[in-house]
C-alpha cells in the first residue's frame, strides 16, 4: 500500500477539482459507453459521485470501486461537451493511481509494467522474441488491411483481427542524429511511441519521407521508452514516472525545436498528462517536462502550421476517397482538427470526404479494449458503419491505437477499405510523383538492402 500521507495529499486535490460538477448530465449524450448501457455509473457523472465519495468507497469495496472507475475509455468526450469545464479526465486518473495505491498492481500488471515497459530495451527484447513466434500462432485475413487472427482459440486475442508485430522494431534500423549543421529549417526530435515503433513501422518511414522531402532535420533516437500512458491509466505512478524521467533523459541533450509524434496519444500524454502528473518532481527536472511538453506536436500539426505543406501537383477530379476518424486525443483533448484534414486535402489523387460523426469515438480505450472486449467492438460498430457509408476507400486518422482498433472493425466487415495515417498517404502521393528520392533511403529499404 502507498504511503498513506500520499493518498491523502491525492484525495484533497480531487475535493478541489470536484467541486465544479453541477450534475447537470450534459456529459450523457456525449459518452460512448453510456449509450452502449444506459448505466448512470459509466458515465462521468456516475463516476464523479462515486469519486467524491472515495474515502468511505476503498474502506466499503475497494475492488468494486476499481471496477467501475476502469469502466472507462479516459476518451474525454464527457469532458469536451462539459458546460461546466470540470477536468474529468484529471479527475479519473488520479482517482486510479489512488485506489492502485491503496490495493497495489495485479501481479500481472506489476510483471508488464515493471518488469517490461519500464525496461525499454528489455521490452524490446520480449516484442522481438513474440515477433519470431508469432507466425505459427496467426494467420492472415485481410490483405488490404494487413490483418491476421489467432489460428487457434487465445483467450487473450479472442476474435480480433490484429495488425503483427514488426520483426524489429523500427528504431532499431531508424535512428538517426541531425546532419545539417547550417541548416535554417526546424530540427525535431521524433517520437514514434510504442505501437508505431513495434507494431506500425510504415507510419515511421513515411515520416521520414516527408521531412526529407521538405528538408527537415530529424533526431531519431536509439531507445524508445514509452510516453507511460498504459502504466498512468493503470494507476501506477511509479511506472509512469520512471518513464517520463527516461525520456527526459533521452531528449535533454538534443538540441531540437519540436518534439514531434505521429501518435494522437502520445501527443496528448507529453503535452497534458506530463505536466498535470509531475507536480511532485524536483524543480530542475519539472522544468524539463515543461519545456519538452511545449515543444511537444502532433505530425500533421506541424506539417500544416510549421512546414506550411501545400497541394500537391493539380489536384485531378479522382474517384478515389478518403475519408477521417479524429482520434479522442487528438479532437478533444488537443482541439486538433483542422491540419489533418489540410493533410488530406493535398492529397493530388483522392478526393476528401467527411464522414458523419467523425470524432465519435472508435472504441479502442487502450486496456478497455483488453478488459471489455465486447463493448468496445460494440461502439466501433457505430464507427464502422459511418466509416463504410461515406464511400471512401480508405480511411485515415492519426492515432496508431485507433488504426488497430478500425483495422479490426474493417477486417470484420470485410469491405475492402483500408486504414491509414494521414502522413502514410502523403507521403505516397510524394512517392507517385517521384518527388521523394528519399523514398529510396528510408531507414526501412536501407535496412533492406545490407
Ligand atoms: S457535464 Fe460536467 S458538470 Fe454536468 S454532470 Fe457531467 S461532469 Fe458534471
Ligand atoms: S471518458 Fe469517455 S467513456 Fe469515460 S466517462 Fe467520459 S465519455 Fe464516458
Amino acid at each position: 500500500m502507498a504511503d498513506i500521507r500520499k493518498l491523502v495529499r491525492l484525495l484533497n486535490e480531487l475535493d478541489e477539482e470536484l467541486v465544479c460538477c453541477t450534475r447537470c448530465g450534459m456529459c450523457q449524450a456525449a459518452c460512448p459507453l453510456y449509450g452502449e448501457t444506459g448505466r448512470e455509473t459509466d458515465v462521468a457523472r456516475g463516476k464523479l459521485v462515486l469519486v467524491e465519495n472515495l474515502s468511505k468507497e476503498i474502506l466499503d469495496n475497494p475492488e468494486a470501486v476499481k471496477e467501475r472507475l476502469d469502466r472507462c475509455l479516459l476518451c474525454g468526450s464527457c469532458e469536451a461537451a462539459c458546460p461546466s469545464g470540470v477536468k474529468i479526465l484529471d479527475i479519473f486518473l488520479k482517482a486510479r493511481a489512488i485506489i492502485t495505491g491503496y490495493l497495489g498492481l495485479s501481479p500481472v500488471k506489476k510483471a508488464i509494467f515493471r518488469g517490461f515497459l519500464s525496461n525499454p530495451d528489455r521490452f524490446d527484447r520480449l516484442l522481438r522474441w513474440m515477433a519470431r513466434i508469432q507466425g505459427p500462432f496467426s494467420k492472415q485475413i485481410d490483405e488490404t488491411l494487413g490483418s491476421s487472427c489467432a489460428r487457434f482459440m487465445s483467450p487473450v486475442i479472442g476474435d480480433r483481427h490484429y495488425l503483427p508485430l514488426a520483426k524489429t522494431a523500427w528504431h532499431k534500423h531508424a535512428h538517426r542524429r541531425f546532419k545539417r549543421p547550417n541548416h535554417s529549417g526546424p530540427k525535431v526530435a521524433f517520437y514514434p511511441g510504442c505501437l508505431i515503433d513495434k507494431v506500425l513501422p510504415r507510419v515511421g518511414d513515411a515520416a521520414m519521407r516527408v521531412f526529407d522531402y521538405h528538408q527537415v532535420d530529424v533526431f531519431v533516437a536509439d531507445q524508445v521508452p514509452c510516453c507511460g500512458i498504459p502504466a498512468l491509466a493503470a494507476g501506477d505512478r511509479q511506472t509512469f514516472e520512471q518513464l517520463v524521467r527516461k525520456n527526459i533523459q533521452i531528449f535533454e541533450s538534443v538540441d531540437y525545436d519540436y518534439l514531434i509524434t505521429p501518435c494522437a496519444t502520445c501527443t496528448s500524454t507529453i503535452k497534458k498528462l506530463w505536466p498535470l502528473m509531475t507536480e511532485n518532481f524536483p524543480a530542475a527536472l519539472r522544468e524539463k517536462v515543461l519545456a519538452i511538453s511545449e515543444k511537444t506536436r502532433d505530425i500533421n500539426e506541424f506539417l500544416v502550421d510549421v512546414v506550411n505543406i501545400q497541394p500537391i501537383g493539380d489536384q485531378p477530379i479522382s474517384e478515389k476517397r478518403v475519408t477521417y476518424h479524429d482520434p479522442c486525443h487528438l479532437k478533444k483533448s488537443l482541439g486538433i482538427f483542422s491540419q489533418p484534414r489540410a493533410v488530406l486535402s493535398a492529397l493530388p489523387d483522392r478526393e476528401f470526404v467527411e464522414m458523419r460523426e467523425a470524432d465519435r469515438c472508435c472504441g479502442m480505450g487502450g486496456s478497455f479494449n483488453l478488459q471489455h472486449y465486447d463493448i468496445s467492438r460494440k461502439i466501433g460498430q457505430k464507427k464502422s458503419s459511418r466509416i463504410i457509408e461515406s464511400g471512401a476507400d480508405v480511411v485515415a486518422t492519426g492515432c496508431p491505437a485507433c488504426m488497430m482498433q478500425i483495422t479490426d472493425l474493417l477486417s470484420h466487415a470485410g469491405c475492402g477499405i483500408a486504414v491509414k495515417h494521414p502522413v502514410e498517404l502523403y507521403a505516397e502521393a510524394l512517392d507517385k510523383m517521384g518527388e521523394t528520392e528519399a523514398a529510396a533511403h528510408t531507414p526501412a529499404s536501407e535496412a533492406k538492402a545490407k
